[in-house]
């Protein structure tokens, strides 16, 4: 159960533009299966859970003291996982970490958004952009995807020239649709930014490109990430987090990589001290067991494949389920003409997924094997009732 803000007296002087706002976020329900938010469902092994205790026991007399502002070991660690996941070594000062890639996002907003400022992004896309966006008092602009959630890469050249934005945000793959960005549209996008001009700057500034790759661990083995551009491209900057195939959620840790530029810019607004001693004790005990907490990615992905193909056999009213193809660990199916129904008659039957993005589709993160057996299971049911 949740509390609702709905308390909120007038005489408060809330802003004028969050009056009547809900806090966001997904549904936190206590019920057997959730499949809602993305996360991995395997816990730390044994070891790695005694590795963490460890470590934050050693800092723990060190508490008293602010931690290291610059969370150097962090960074370095960092450099070193990109290093072994996508071949790129990058430099200390060119990577960044925070409380969650949404604490990322907030930076970069704050750095480059701003009154008079836009920031651009491709439908349906991450809900939580266009909060980022109303909190910094940037423009939010979006150009709607392709039927199959693929990027209309014209339209979104012809955006870049046209808005003339300071921040282009890409989600690869793309939730909630698992959509991932060809490595040539990276490339395209990049150039256009680079050609660009900004509103609200001046002459010779150029929009950023930020690709949000939250999920990049559960594209297809051997696919590039963008964080192989960052060299070259002073204007990319690449998202991610321990959240998802990492499997560290609770942990709350998001980094970038980017230009050493951007990587300032962002410590110009970032908040002193804000990512706990404890936080980077933590997410370093969490990195010295890095193939363990990446060893259940292949069976995830795995798991995306078989699921994928057991909803395209299904009907609904007679019709094929449509399956938008995804790269990441959560599969969004559709069209229901009531995904409101759908959606309520698995969460009475045990199974909580996600009713997000356009009308009519809906989200179901990889759970455990038994866990996807009871939404399968729930799922079946819920069909044949429907029809
Ligand atoms: N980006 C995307 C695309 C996401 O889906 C999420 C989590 N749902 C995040 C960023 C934020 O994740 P976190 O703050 O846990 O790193």
């Amino acid at each position: 159960s949740e509390t609702t803000s709905n308390a909120i007296p007038a005489s408060l002087p809330l802003r004028n533009d969050l009056r009547g706002e809900e806090p966001y976020g997904a549904p936190q329900l206590d019920v057997p299966v959730c499949l809602n938010v993305n996360e991995n469902p395997y816990p730390p092994a044994p070891d790695v859970v005694d590795t963490i205790a460890r470590r934050v026991r050693e800092i723990a007399p060190t508490l008293n003291r602010y931690p290291d502002r610059e969370h150097i070991a962090l960074r370095k660690a960092f450099s070193d996982y990109l290093a072994k996941e996508s071949g790129t070594r990058l430099a200390v000062e060119q990577l960044w970490a925070a409380n969650g890639s949404n604490e990322i996002m907030l930076q970069l907003f704050q750095a480059f958004g701003g009154p008079g400022r836009k920031a651009l992004s491709f439908t349906p896309t991450y809900s939580m952009y266009p909060e980022y966006a109303r909190d910094t008092f940037t423009e939010w602009v979006t150009v709607p995807r392709n039927g199959d959630f693929t990027l209309d890469i014209d339209a979104a050249v012809a955006a870049i020239r046209d808005v003339r934005p300071a921040m282009v945000l890409v989600t690869s793959p793309n939730n909630p649709t698992g959509t991932p960005l060809p490595m040539d549209q990276t490339r395209t996008l990049l150039a256009a930014c680079e050609e660009a001009g900004v509103d609200g700057a001046p002459e010779g500034v150029h929009p950023i490109l930020v690709v949000d790759e939250a999920y990049v661990e559960f594209r297809t083995p051997g696919v590039p990430s963008a964080v192989s551009l960052i060299d070259e491209h002073p204007n990319l900057a690449v998202s991610r987090t321990m959240s998802k195939a990492f499997a560290y959620a609770g942990a709350r840790v998001g980094y970038i990589a980017a230009d050493k530029g951007i990587i300032d810019s962002m410590r110009i607004v970032r908040m002193p001290y804000h990512l706990s001693a404890v936080t980077q004790a933590a997410a370093l005990a969490a990195l010295e067991h890095t193939d363990e907490q990446l060893s259940t990615v292949a069976h995830l992905r795995e798991t995306r494949e078989q699921t994928a193909a057991w909803l395209e056999t299904l009907t609904y009213k007679g019709r094929n389920l449509t399956v938008a193809h995804s790269e990441s660990n959560f599969v969004y199916f559709g069209v229901f003409d009531n995904r409101d129904y759908i959606f309520n008659e698995l969460l009475r039957r045990g199974v909580l997924i996600r009713d997000v993005g356009p009308d009519g589709w809906l989200r179901v993160c990889m759970g455990t094997d038994e866990e996807m057996a009871a939404f399968r299971k729930a799922f079946v049911e819920v069909l044949a009732a429907a029809e």
